[in-house]
């Protein structure tokens, strides 16, 4: 069996399959993250933007308190939000986020996107993070450099309660720019990563840096299908990994389902994933996905099934397109 953890640069091991706690409702958060260490799962992702943070560190908790695992062999990731950028609110932010989970330390803690917005006052910190103001009619963008935001998440490692730092959303340049000022390895670097979006520039210049790669929406276009219209426009009409061809064939032959086709293309090359499933038989085998070897002409077959196609763009989704980050 492969191996089945990353060593980030911070020197921490990071699972290589996790659970991803996106669009999972918070009534049912605590019994979802219960069920999925019991099933094995060890690696959560979260973000103050999913709004279950609390309800996951319950979970995790009570998979404590019963004795299923101990903290040291559970690894979380979360996510500073847009709002957040400025110095003052990262620290804020880190340490409030860290008291939600309730778990003592966060072990991976990222920047969500490399875009910073105007602050929303503390006192409303409970605003469900999205892209726009209260009113939901325009986004306001803050002039806060990437560099003061790096800065501040560096602070909360010193601090204790966080024990690598990365990002998320980021392209090579502003990766290329942190490496001449950090003070702190960027451990982890989350992407929109599948075949219809590999992205090999930015794999290979993270991969080359000592940079460990999360996938997210490792299965292409299906987890945008299930959300409102404009965030599903793109992904209508565009044909389901899962039912590619070159996709079904590798299934076959190794007897194995597409999901985890599509799982492994990502795990066997040192990137991490995170798919989210409520079933117990796809939560077993999205973890299931270790135990067998794609040749390297497989490899490449997948990865031509590249067409550049990003699900989760707010240069796209936003009303009048009003950020273009990518
Ligand atoms: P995903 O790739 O996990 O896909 C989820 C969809 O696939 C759901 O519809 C689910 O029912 C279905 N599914 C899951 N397992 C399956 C299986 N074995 N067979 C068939 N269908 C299956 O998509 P995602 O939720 O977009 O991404 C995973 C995680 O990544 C999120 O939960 C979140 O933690 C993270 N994420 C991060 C960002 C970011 O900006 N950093 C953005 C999106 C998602």
């Amino acid at each position: 069996m492969a191996k089945s953890t990353i060593t980030l640069a911070s020197g921490h091991e990071m699972p290589l399959v996790g659970f991803g706690l996106w669009k999972v409702p918070k009534e049912t958060t605590a019994d979802t993250v219960y069920n999925a260490i019991k099933a094995g799962y060890r690696l959560f992702d979260g973000a103050y933007d999913y709004q279950n943070e609390r309800e996951a560190g319950e979970g995790i908790r009570r998979a404590i308190s019963d004795g299923l695992v101990t903290r040291e062999e559970i690894f979380i990731t979360t996510k500073l939000w847009n709002n957040y950028h400025r110095r003052e609110h990262a620290l804020a932010m880190a340490r409030k986020q860290n008291e939600a989970w309730g778990l003592g330390y966060i072990d991976l803690y990222l920047i969500h996107f490399p875009v910073a917005l105007e602050y929303i006052p503390a006192a409303e910190l409970e605003f469900p993070a999205w892209w726009m103001d209260k009113e939901r009619s325009v986004v306001k963008t803050d002039r806060v450099p990437i560099r003061e935001t790096w800065e501040a998440l560096e602070s909360v490692v010193d601090e204790g309660i966080v024990r690598s730092i990365g990002v998320s959303n980021f392209q090579t340049q502003s990766l290329y720019d942190i490496l001449t000022y950090n003070r702190r390895p960027i451990s982890g670097l989350q992407i929109e990563h599948h075949p219809y979006l590999v992205q090999r520039d930015l794999v290979a210049m993270a991969q080359e840096k000592g940079i460990a790669i999360t996938a997210y929406s490792s299965f292409g276009p299906q987890s945008f299908l299930e959300l409102p219209a404009v965030f599903s426009e793109k992904a209508k009409g565009i044909s389901l990994l899962f039912d590619n061809e070159v996709i079904q064939k590798l299934s076959a032959k190794y007897a194995v389902t597409p999901a985890q086709v599509l799982l492994r293309w990502a795990t066997q090359r040192g990137i991490a994933v995170i798919p989210k499933s409520n079933n117990p038989a796809r939560l077993a085998q999205n973890l299931d996905v270790l135990g067998f070897d794609l040749t390297q002409d497989e490899i490449e077959s997948i990865n031509a099934l590249d067409k550049g196609l990003r699900f989760n763009d707010p240069g796209f989704y936003l009303p009048n397109h009003p950020l273009r980050i990518f």
